[in-house]
């Protein structure tokens, strides 16, 4: 079965039209019982679990998926923020700020200058990891601009820090261009469907995004290129949410069939209203649905990281970080420029979660959850199929702990108010026992290396 069959509509609605009521306890237990194996599960049960609405149903659901969190990731959460680079765009996406529709936008490009300026304000929050974003223009915005963005991101230096892992969320391209964007060292390259129900596709997209196939294969074209962390994503609200679960699944799971590695990551940003854009969402998410899909997908594709932006409000986000999330966003402005010059004039959409980074940090620390910003893996070459494998044994977890701790940490010598200082010193002393024993010795030498102004220590 070919790419554009396994998400095919007729493929995808068979499966839901089996699946048309809420599962039985029998079935849900069966479902939730294999789901809790780690071993994912298949379409129909994801079908199934797409079909509870029950208040009941939705209890069991979380809990099952909150479990397979704690397994998998711990308390930990990790955290980056979108730097964008420029709004030019050719397409019109008839949900997006950036549309070349939009007359209202002021279109603004950043310098390599200014890319640097805002590389020192994010790290000056604390970030090491970034997702550069821009609109799709062959002219102001062309790979190799994209390519000397990295770069400087990459040898932009502030106080202690810098950033350690660039990840990519750039239009669709050629093989070519994917080599170039892997030479420049990105970490995770993240392109979403937007929706895989393609009359509704054709119906929103106008430019060169309006190729379904074009979009539906890019994440090909870049493991092809040697890109072997990808990122898959829909946009909920564009279409019926159930269909596109299925289909992201079901695109997950052909990519690991074909390519050996299933996506690094999976996002499901929700549609925001965006400035100068007429759009009612044409099948607007519910929070409750838009949770359910949280925990579905944490259970369908229990391995891979899920990503939460501050596209939604600070409530549903802590929610969300229980049953599924596994790295989130902070601190993020959508309009280039905008860290540096604190305005925010031309942004691709508004934002709900307005908090700062420490705000942020500080609130989830109270939960009980570890904030960290890990980028070990990468730099250690574990990627791709070496990074699956390692995560699917649970042996992964013997030094995300360690390092998870290591880097928060450094946030805390660095950036942090005493107040979450004190807590967050409170909150490594407890966990340092969760630390494998044959490396506890070496991992509080380096709690006190750190202390003694040494970064970037991992294992
Ligand atoms: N321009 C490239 C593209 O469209 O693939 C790069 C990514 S774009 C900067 C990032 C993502 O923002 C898009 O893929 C889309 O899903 C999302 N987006 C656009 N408009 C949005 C809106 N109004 N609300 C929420 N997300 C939006
Ligand atoms: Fe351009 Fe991307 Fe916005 Fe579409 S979603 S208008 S391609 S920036």
């Amino acid at each position: 079965m070919d790419l554009a069959e396994a998400v095919s509509e007729n493929r995808i609605n068979s499966i839901l039209a089996e699946k048309g009521e809420e599962p039985s306890p029998g079935e849900l237990s069966r479902i939730l019982e294999k789901a809790a194996c780690k071993k994912g599960l298949d379409l129909h049960e994801v079908a199934a679990l797409l079909s509870i609405s029950s208040q009941e149903g939705i209890e069991r659901l979380f809990q099952a998926s909150s479990k397979v969190k704690r397994e998998i990731y711990g308390n930990r959460l990790v955290w980056f923020a979108p730097l964008y680079l420029s709004n030019y765009c050719t397409n019109s996406c008839a949900y997006c700020g950036f549309s070349a529709l939009n007359r209202s936008l002021s279109r603004k490009k950043l310098s390599m200058q200014e890319v640097a300026e805002e590389t020192r304000a994010l790290i000056k929050m604390g970030h090491k990891r970034l997702l550069v974003e821009c609109g799709e223009d062959e002219k102001e915005a062309p790979i190799d601009y994209v390519v000397e963005a990295i770069k400087t991101i990459y040898s932009t230096k502030e106080g202690k820090g810098e950033i350690r892992r660039v990840n990519v969320n750039i239009a669709a391209t050629t093989k070519e261009n994917y080599a170039k964007l892997k030479a420049a060292g990105i970490g995770t390259y993240q392109l979403f469907q937007e929706t895989y129900h393609r009359p509704t596709y054709e119906r929103v997209h106008f430019g060169f995004k309006r190729d379904f196939e074009r979009q539906l294969t890019a994440h090909c074209r870049a493991f092809e290129a040697g890109i072997d962390d990808y990122g898959l994503g829909v946009l909920f609200g564009l279409y019926d949410y159930r269909f596109e679960v299925l289909a992201l699944v079901s695109h997950a799971q052909w990519m690991e069939r074909t390519y050996g590695v299933g996506p690094h990551t999976l996002s499901v940003p929700r549609i925001r209203p965006a400035q100068g854009v007429i759009f009612i969402p044409p099948s607007p998410v519910s929070d409750t649905d838009f949770l359910k899909i949280i925990a579905v997908l944490r259970l369908a594709v229990p391995y891979t990281g899920m990503i939460l932006s501050t596209r939604e409000a600070p409530g549903l986000r802590e929610k969300a970080f229980e049953i599924g999330i596994s790295q989130a966003s902070a601190g993020s402005r959508t309009s280039p420029g905008a860290y540096s010059s604190g305005e925010a004039p031309a942004e691709q959409f508004e934002i709900s979660d307005r908090r700062t980074p420490h705000e942020i940090l500080e609130s989830i620390c109270a939960k009980g959850f570890l904030p960290s910003f890990c980028t070990a893996c990468y730099r250690s070459k574990r990627t791709g199929e070496a990074f699956m494998r390692l995560a699917k044994t649970g042996e992964i977890n013997k030094l995300c702990t360690p390092n998870a701790l290591l880097t928060f940490k450094e946030f805390l010598e660095d950036y942090a108010s005493p107040k979450l200082k004190e807590e967050g010193e409170q909150l490594i002393a407890k966990m340092t026992s969760e630390v494998e024993p044959a490396k506890r010795e070496e991992f509080i030498r380096r709690l006190k290396r750190i202390e003694k102004g040494e970064r970037d220590l991992f294992f």
